[in-house]
């Protein structure tokens, strides 16, 4: 129970929670387990299977094992056993194993977002009950004052919906955050990291290990991230892949965007390697999306008051270092730490903000400038984008494992610190 004491007459909405993606959900199941009251507030009708793959890294598997996940995440993501970097020419560059395979307590899952987003909503539904998810009630802004935050609604066809009040809200409304609109409206556009991607989900013959990461080339001529997100019956996998091709050529970002294979195929014509077809994969997925590589800078307060940010709506990143549900998922655990523990709700914030505006303000530099595909960057300049006779007179291993290493640190899963931080 949180120290400050709750609104008899609202429990419920004690804290209003704005978004009912990844970081919304984990954060019901987080204030509910730490007895604190929390309702989700969600702007689309009817939440459906969107988006494709995402991974889950040990740091954010251990907060969702701890509430009681486990089980039900085993069944439907895979557990990623490896990851492995080649160069376009399929030539092995490195490979080091994942999550458990790589000794840590918890696994690294690779899920389809519609799986996990459907997995948690059905926790928070049975946990919370069915009430605790309002859909089709987008927050357009919200205002407080001495004794609460009343947050103001639209519905799906742009109506006004009734208002409602709590203790505080938390937003985590995604990369289009209409809160972070409110507390910053000077703050520019996205900034565009000269990298656009094209997505897609293929069902198809596990390859490598069948739970194998894969990153290959480099984004002058196609870079291309693979990975497998669910098993299916008939041994097949759905495959998830992602090409980044560096080009000023670029549209706003959209989660929904549709994309043309024809628009980057041609980088892939020749990637027949002996562990996949890249282009039969590519042209065997049912739709194909385009999303810009952008982020934003980080900003220098999330929280105003019984306000504050949470997830990709305070520190939206490139998806370049597997982090951004993770990230999430790390800032709904402390953000329930600092709810029971602190002796109200605004200092609550504030000090959920000091802990996490810094850790996660590094991770978006660090994927900026040192992501994990920084082994393949390293071999590409050094080879000259030639095939090499052996890896061993390019770089040695040693240097891959430090630079794999470097971005475990900054971003919170090395093996030292999950040890160390309980
Ligand atoms: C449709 C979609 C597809 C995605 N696909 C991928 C993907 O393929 N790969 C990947 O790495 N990441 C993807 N993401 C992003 C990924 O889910 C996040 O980076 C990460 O999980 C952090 O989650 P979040 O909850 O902060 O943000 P999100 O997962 O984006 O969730 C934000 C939620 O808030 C809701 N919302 C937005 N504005 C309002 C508002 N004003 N009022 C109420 N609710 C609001 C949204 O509908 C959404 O449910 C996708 C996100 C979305 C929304």
């Amino acid at each position: 129970m949180p120290r400050w004491s709750p609104d008899p007459a609202s429990p419920s909405t004690e804290i209003l929670i704005v978004g009912a993606g990844i970081a919304g959900l984990v954060l019901a199941l987080e204030l509910h387990d730490a007895g604190i009251g929390c309702r989700v507030y969600e702007a689309v009708p009817e939440v459906g299977a969107v988006g494709v793959g995402i991974n889950l890294l040990p740091h954010a598997t251990r907060v969702l094992h701890r509430l009681g996940l486990g089980e039900q995440l085993g069944q439907v993501a895979v557990v990623t056993r490896e990851s492995v970097f080649f160069n376009r020419f399929g030539q092995l560059i490195y490979r080091e194993p994942a999550g458990r395979h790589a000794g840590y307590d918890h696994p690294q899952y690779s899920i389809h977002r519609g799986d996990l987003q459907a997995l948690l909503l059905a926790a928070v539904r049975e946990r919370l009950g069915h009430d605790a998810v309002v859909l089709g009630h987008r927050c357009v802004r919200a205002e407080q004052d001495e004794h609460g935050v009343t947050a103001h609604f639209t519905g799906p066809g742009g109506d006004d919906l009734p208002s409602v009040r709590a203790r505080a809200l938390v937003a985590c409304d995604g990369i289009h955050s209409a809160l972070r609109k409110q507390l910053h409206p000077d703050e520019g556009e996205p900034r565009y990291s000269g990298i656009n991607m094209w997505r897609g989900v293929t069902k198809g013959r596990p390859f490598l290990s069948g739970a194998s990461m894969v990153r290959a080339g480099w984004i002058d001529r196609g870079k291309l991230v693979a990975y497998p997100i669910r098993n299916l019956p008939d041994g097949d996998q759905l495959l998830n892949w992602v090409v980044e091709i560096q080009t000023p050529r670029h549209l706003q970002r959209d989660w929904n965007r549709r994309g043309h294979l024809e628009d980057f195929i041609g980088a892939f014509e020749d990637w027949h390697f002996d562990w996949l077809d890249v282009p039969a994969m590519m042209r065997g997925s049912q739709t194909v999306l385009e999303y810009p590589m952008v982020d934003q800078d980080p900003l220098d307060h999330w929280s105003v008051g019984r306000i504050t940010l949470l997830g990709d709506a305070a520190h939206p990143m490139v998806p370049r270092g597997s982090n951004g549900a993770g990230q999430a998922i790390l800032d709904a655990r402390a953000l329930r730490n600092h709810l029971s523990t602190a002796p109200d709700p605004m200092s609550a914030l504030r000090a959920y903000e000091a802990e996490r505006l810094p850790a996660t303000a590094q991770v978006v530099l660090a994927n900026r400038s040192m992501p994990p595909d920084v082994i393949i960057h390293e071999v590409w300049q050094r080879t000259g984008d030639r095939p090499f006779d052996s890896i061993d007179d390019v770089i040695k291993v040693e240097e891959l494992a430090e630079i794999s290493q470097r971005y475990k640190e900054i971003a919170g899963f090395s093996a030292e610190a999950l040890r160390t931080d309980h």
